[in-house]
């Protein structure tokens, strides 16, 4: 038997004070044989692995600290449809039935969300409307456009276009000119989401190993199969859910994708009364910076503030001050607000903004690089990486097919072309 191990905590922040079906799982000790070995226990491994389970896969999954420790337990909650990518925008990279293909598939990982907390029992404060916030006038415009060519071209009757007053009335800021309100998205508490989903995973049948980091793949006898500090996993198949944390685990997909630290703040509780002149219909916001701002309120009406810019691979000391600027700059009213948690995560961005999915061998599966928007992609990717297991590939390849360009310099140097290339759109916000 060896000592067991210390349990590493989640970094602190509202998510984890709140998060309702915390557990530990045992870390992997000794030789396994299953059927897919999964690696990662954020939304796109755990959804992988239940939606295996389900199909009656023996499936063991390796998380290196606890699940939802990655970008899963630290987002800003926004549930989003579509694509992170404007329907229009990617009609230009993958074409115009690709495109429609791609922004239903956004649609059904929204309806999935939701399902799987319905069928699940799953409590984490789902609340309707997400509203787009144009902070300059031609921004705002493209918004408006967008929201009437949906409901037009798309047939998606949920989006209405808001004026500068209409916005006012909803959000207690000055700045907007403008944008759009989109009333089937919505927002939720992320950590307790995949806590609940990783509950139905480990009921469906799923072995699930927190503490477990994958230190190498390796073949044997013609298969992947992943070796830990103390044990080995052999399987048919291996799933990389590795996303933002892939680090160097598997070096032909590291630059398809660029870890970028984002952070959050939240508030102390503010009272219904106050939050809802700030917000006054309880959705989330979302402005058109490249550096966006992005906030909601929480079910104990907190204010969940993600924003903020940092271009070093280590977190800035102040996140708490670094985001406060951001939100007083939103709401000055705040200036009485104390903020209780601060914490930061690495968003996994693509070069085109659009997910890279993929195979780096006919039996390793990977799905990464959701850009800011995969609360709800990444569920989607959990079934269609089981429906390409269980031998039916089309619309994991629609995914796997979206081209993804490396980012320039490849693993090593994609930061300084990153660093240029926010620090100049970052200016562009300010301008
Ligand atoms: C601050 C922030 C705000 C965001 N806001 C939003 C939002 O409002 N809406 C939205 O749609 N999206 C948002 N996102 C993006 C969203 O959180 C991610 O797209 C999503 O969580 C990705 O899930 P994942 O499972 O692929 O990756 P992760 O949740 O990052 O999980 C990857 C897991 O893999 C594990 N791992 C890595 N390497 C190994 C290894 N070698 N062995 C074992 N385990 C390993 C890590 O420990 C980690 O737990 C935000 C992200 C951040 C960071």
């Amino acid at each position: 038997m060896s000592t067991p191990q210390p349990i590493p905590p989640y970094p602190r922040s509202y998510y984890v004070a709140t998060a309702r079906e915390l557990h530990t799982a045992p870390p992997l000790e000794g030789e396994v044989a299953c059927d897919v070995c999964v690696v990662g226990g954020g939304f796109t491994g755990i959804a992988t692995a239940l939606h295996l389970a389900e199909r009656g896969y023996k499936v063991v999954v390796l998380e290196a600290q606890r699940v939802g420790w990655g970008a899963s337990g630290r987002n800003g909650g926004q549930l989003s449809g579509g694509q992170r990518v404007d329907p229009e925008s990617m009609e230009k990279i993958v074409g115009k039935d690709r495109a429609r293909l791609l922004w239903e598939l956004g649609e059904e990982s929204k309806a999935l969300v939701k399902q799987r907390i319905a069928r699940h029992g799953i409590a984490c404060d789902l609340k309707p409307g997400i509203i787009h916030a144009g902070i300059k006038p031609s921004h705002a415009k493209e918004m408006q456009d967008h929201a009437r060519s949906l409901r037009d071209d798309y047939g998606y009757q949920h989006i209405r276009a808001l004026s500068r007053e209409e916005l006012r009335e909803l959000v207690a800021c000055d700045g907007y000119h403008g944008g759009a309100l989109d009333t089937d998205a919505g927002h939720l508490h992320p950590l307790n989401y995949v806590l609940g989903l990783a509950r139905a995973a480990r009921q469906a049948g799923a072995a699930i190993h927190e503490m477990s980091p994958a230190l190498e793949i390796v073949r044997r006898d013609g298969k992947p199969a992943v070796r830990t500090a103390a044990g080995r996993v052999s399987a048919g198949f291996l799933v990389l859910a590795c996303n933002g944390h892939l680090d160097k685990l598997a070096p032909p997909i590291t630059s398809t994708i660029m870890p970028i630290n984002n952070f959050v703040i939240a508030t102390e509780p503010l009272g219904e009364t106050r939050a809802r002149t700030l917000i006054a219909n309880d959705a989330a916001v979302a402005d058109s910076k490249y550096v966006i701002d992005y906030y909601r309120f929480s079910a104990d009406h907190r204010l969940l503030f993600g924003g903020g810019e940092s271009y070093r691979m280590n977190y800035p000391r102040d996140i708490a001050g670094l985001v406060r600027k951001c939100m007083l700059r939103v709401f000055p009213q705040l200036a009485d607000v104390a903020v209780d948690y601060a914490w930061g995560g690495k968003v996994a961005i693509t070069m085109n903004r659009l997910p890279a999915f993929g195979r780096l061998e006919k039996d390793v599966f990977y799905a990464q690089g959701f850009s800011g928007q995969g609360v709800a992609l990444t569920t989607l990717a959990g079934k269609v990486i089981a429906e390409a297991i269980a031998g039916q590939a089309e619309r994991f390849d629609v995914f796997a097919e979206i081209p993804t360009p490396r980012f320039p310099g490849g693993a090593l140097l994609r930061w300084p072309s990153l660093v240029v290339g926010m620090l100049y759109y970052s200016l562009r916000d300010k301008l």
